[in-house]
């Protein structure tokens, strides 16, 4: 079976996981440091906070923000459940914007008609998460030009994106955000098992992010209400989690994020062949706008209409995996799990994000794809589609 995605580790990767089974610390010590100051280092921004989850690091995103009760946050639906539950789980009220047909992320255009009318009805959001499908980055100078006129934080759902570029500006910079978040997860582009980083220039949310991660304790003396106090000393200042990362986590995603320009140069490398071998093929690929280097965490095929009159993507999805090939949808349109319908949520909402999730598969590209494992995909696409 060749699956949508799978991770790549090498040697290298598991003498450093060895190495810190053989030290001192397996929870958060020294190696998540240096992982979280590797991680600024190659995204530009000033501080880094090391979690356990991209889903934790959303969360104390949204704490960190202060979106509470009574407040409002807006994500797409087309992503992961995560992007959403994250303000749910402070207390928030969620609504959505709908996608653009081509780039498959948010639309701008969409997203201001909605803050004008939101506007109107007094019904703005404190924080919009974006988030850049399948590695490519959203118009994020447009969308910030948006919060800065409409006043309402960012929180960059960059869980696709490590080693984009957006008009020469790597994702996770924060440039045009106040936050940005990355996951580890095996599929993503770097690995540490489980794991994920918030991002951020802001000092503020940087502390409180790294509080709330392990309990809402603090250590520094600076933020403890009690001075000169023996080193045993903290004090709870939030109600907050164990979220942690672990050391050894943190030595794999050290020695994965060596490899991120060469595992983006491959992904790449990869997506041009289907784009030039698929060109007459009943399905379009993800348009990558100008100015935009994806990361190609996924390989997003939309089938035609006149193509889907004739035959359904599922049938298509059941095709590919008799012939080895697993494919995967990315995504089940947010407001439409039951979770969400039970809040008011309907078919019809959001008619590109549905239409979209009728109509694409996401295919194998993965780092490790050889030159004749793609050959094997794109002849079975021929004796499929042709
Ligand atoms: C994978 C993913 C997450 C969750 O990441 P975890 O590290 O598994 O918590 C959140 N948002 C998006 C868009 C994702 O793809």
């Amino acid at each position: 079976m060749m699956n949508y995605g799978k991770q790549f580790i090498d040697d290298d990767d598991i003498a450093s996981v060895i190495e810190v089974l053989k030290s001192d610390f397996l929870t958060q010590g020294p190696k998540v440091k240096l992982f979280e100051n590797a991680i600024s280092n190659y995204v530009g921004s000033k501080f880094a906070v090391a979690v356990n989850s991209a889903s934790s690091a959303l969360h104390i995103a949204c704490l960190a923000i202060d979106l509470k009760k009574g407040d409002i946050f807006w994500t797409v639906p087309n992503t992961f459940v995560a992007s959403a539950n994250c303000g749910l789980h402070c207390g928030a009220k969620v609504d959505f914007v709908d996608i653009d047909r081509e780039t498959l992320n948010i639309s701008v255009k969409n997203l201001e008609q909605k803050l004008i009318l939101a506007h109107k009805n007094n019904l703005l959001p404190k924080v919009l998460i974006t988030v850049h499908f399948a590695g490519q980055p959203t118009m994020q100078k447009e969308i910030f030009n948006l919060s800065k006129k409409y006043k309402f934080k960012i929180i960059e759902d960059a869980s696709h994106s490590l080693g984009a570029l957006k008009e020469g500006e790597t994702v996770g910079s924060c440039k045009w955000s106040d936050i940005s978040v990355f996951s580890f997860h095996p599929v993503k582009m770097i690995t540490t098992a489980e794991g994920g980083m918030a991002v951020t220039n802001d000092r503020n949310l940087a502390n409180k992010m790294k509080s709330l991660r392990t309990h809402g304790i603090v250590r520094e003396e600076d933020f403890m209400i009690q001075k000169n106090q023996p080193s045993f000393y903290y004090e709870q200042k939030f109600l907050g989690f164990n979220y942690r990362m672990n050391d050894i986590s943190a030595a794999l995603g050290i020695s994965q994020l060596k490899k991120i320009e060469k595992f983006v140069q491959k992904r790449n490398d990869l997506a041009r062949c289907y784009d030039d071998q698929f060109k007459d093929f009943p399905f379009s690929p993800q348009k990558i706008l100008k100015n935009t280097l994806s990361s190609y965490h996924l390989y997003v095929i939309t089938l035609e209409k006149d193509f889907l009159k004739m035959h359904s993507r599922n049938v298509i999805y059941e095709k590919l995996n008799n012939q080895g090939i697993k494919t995967n949808l990315h995504y089940l349109p947010v407001h439409l799990h039951p979770f969400y319908k039970s809040m008011g949520f309907n078919n019809g909402y959001l008619p590109v994000a549905e239409n979209y999730a009728i109509s694409s598969l996401s295919i194998p590209l993965y780092y490790s794809m050889t030159e004749s494992d793609q050959e094997k995909v794109i002849q079975i696409f021929h004796k499929i589609f042709k």
